[in-house]
């Protein structure tokens, strides 16, 4: 199941993810896995840092970002992949976001209070020292303050899809999000697409959305993916023109399931993301 020479969806401690991105870097590189996209929720901090941690030529580092967005009064994520993290439309995309983020924050946490969590917003900003919280904050709060047994528990009771801590109104349109990813020279891939739990016909519908605003990709290859559904992907890959990704959404160490290059091989129907970039990349020949 393992052996990957990519790897395009990774969080680090920039946004929730447990390692440092220096830490992401050397444990890709332990594992043999030559190609990595960085893709923290939202913010391009951490890239940095993993450029120079990646060195010359042992692993290429892919600069992503996963940004959230609203379709149809949901939730959804996009993969921004071989973006420029300094270019003006990532700058503009990073600060909106974390504005959006603020504000959804301190709404998650007046509505966490009014059940009687406690003074929700005044504990977590002294803890995170200017970070804006995510939703595993609060989890990891109602977990540390006695309030639900697990960081599971605390989404599947309070945070989660549908619930009070599930505060959407906040996010830029899907059309919006693709469009910065455009303009900062990336490739938008729309990802873990089993994961909004629609119906086959809403995803079809959300794939011609994607594609008439400017998607390019599909995240196919994803941890805990049957074979059918994975084959279920390719064909939308195939009917939709778009390119596939694979990626494990790598959060922290200890849970195997979802460690750096765990998760099915792309299916060889599908043509993968990234020869989006190593075409654009390739020099050809050059004289004149
Ligand atoms: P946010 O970016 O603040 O909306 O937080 C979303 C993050 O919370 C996701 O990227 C996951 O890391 C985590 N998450 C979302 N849903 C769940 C869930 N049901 N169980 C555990 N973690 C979750
Ligand atoms: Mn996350
Ligand atoms: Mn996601
Ligand atoms: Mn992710």
């Amino acid at each position: 199941m393992t052996h990957h020479g990519f790897d395009l969806h990774i969080h680090s401690s920039a946004s929730d993810g447990q390692l440092s991105p220096a830490q992401v870097v050397q444990r890709a590189k332990e594992r043999g896995i030559r190609n990595i996209a960085l893709t923290d929720h939202d913010t391009v901090e951490g890239l940095l840092e993993a450029n120079l941690a990646a060195g010359d030529h042992e692993l290429n580092l892919i600069n992503g970002i996963e940004l959230s967005c609203e379709w149809q009064g949901m939730t959804l994520h996009v993969l921004g992949l071989a973006i420029d993290p300094r270019s003006p439309a990532m700058q503009e995309a990073t600060s909106v976001q974390k504005e959006n983020r603020t504000q959804r924050a301190r709404v998650i946490a007046d509505r966490l209070s009014k059940l009687n969590f406690g003074s929700v917003w005044d504990t977590l900003s002294s803890q995170l020292e200017g970070k804006v919280p995510a939703r595993p904050d609060f989890a990891r709060y109602l977990v540390e303050q006695g309030h639900v047994d697990s960081v599971q528990q605390a989404f599947d009771r309070y945070l989660g899809a549908g619930k009070i801590g599930d505060v959407k109104q906040f996010w830029p349109p899907l059309a919006e999000v693709v469009a910065w990813i455009r303009k900062a020279g990336g490739i938008a891939v729309l990802a873990h697409p089993m994961r909004y739990k629609m119906t086959t016909a809403k995803l079809r519908r959300l794939l011609e959305e994607f594609v008439s605003v400017g998607g390019k990709g599909l995240e196919v290859s994803v941890p805990n993916l049957d074979s059918g559904r994975i084959g279920l992907l390719a064909e939308l890959c195939d009917r939709y023109r778009l390119l596939g990704s694979c990626g494990s959404d790598f959060h922290a160490v200890g849970r195997p399931w979802q460690d750096l290059g765990c998760f099915p091989p792309l299916p060889e129907r599908v043509t993968p993301v990234w020869e989006w970039w190593l075409s654009k990349a390739d020099p050809g020949c050059s004289n004149g």
